[in-house]
């Protein structure tokens, strides 16, 4: 059973490891899906989408500040930083959503990864048996449970993170 754990810390990817790459699958897909677009005339291409402390402008309606930015780019080379409502009309869908759903999402999941990551090895002993201490059935599916919302990206409540700190403690490889 020992050599079965340290082999999954061999491989180097845990298991919130594999949920960010995951993710980060879906974003070059979900960029991929955004077709080049019009605007004045000209083909544009989405290049990033990001998030800024600096106070920047609107390069198609001039809105001031916008920390939401678009980075968009032309056929012939030039680029403009785009705000939210331009970039979801620009390419005729909810754009901005998805990047801040995306985006927090991302953010949850680095902020869960120690109970991502705890229970997903609680859970994987528990298959093979590996502690002494028996976990009930009805606690493993509020665990997985608990692990599933997680992993797509919600915080756990007050007593998810009580359940799954218990456990994580109680079940402690060492
Ligand atoms: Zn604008």
């Amino acid at each position: 059973m020992a050599a079965l754990v340290s082999e999954l810390r061999l491989d180097g990817l845990t298991k919130s490891d594999d949920v960010l790459l995951e993710l980060s699958r879906r974003l070059a897909a979900y960029m991929e899906s955004v077709f080049p677009f019009q605007y004045e005339g000209k083909v544009y291409q989405l290049i990033n989408n990001y998030v800024t402390s600096l106070h920047m402008r609107c390069d198609v309606c001039g809105t001031y500040p916008i920390f939401e930015v678009s980075i968009i780019k032309g056929e012939d080379g030039q680029q403009l930083n785009v705000g939210n409502n331009c970039i979801d009309r620009l390419t005729n869908r909810q754009l901005s959503s998805w990047f801040k759903n995306y985006r927090e999402k991302r953010e949850n999941i680095i902020r869960n990864r120690k109970y991502i990551d705890g229970l997903s090895l609680v859970l994987d002993g528990s298959l093979r048996n590996e502690f002494a201490l028996k976990i009930t059935d009805s606690d493993i599916e509020r665990l997985s449970l608990l692990l599933e919302k997680l992993i797509n990206g919600f915080n756990p409540d007050r007593r998810e993170s009580q359940l799954a700190e218990c456990y994580i403690k109680r079940t402690k490889y060492a």
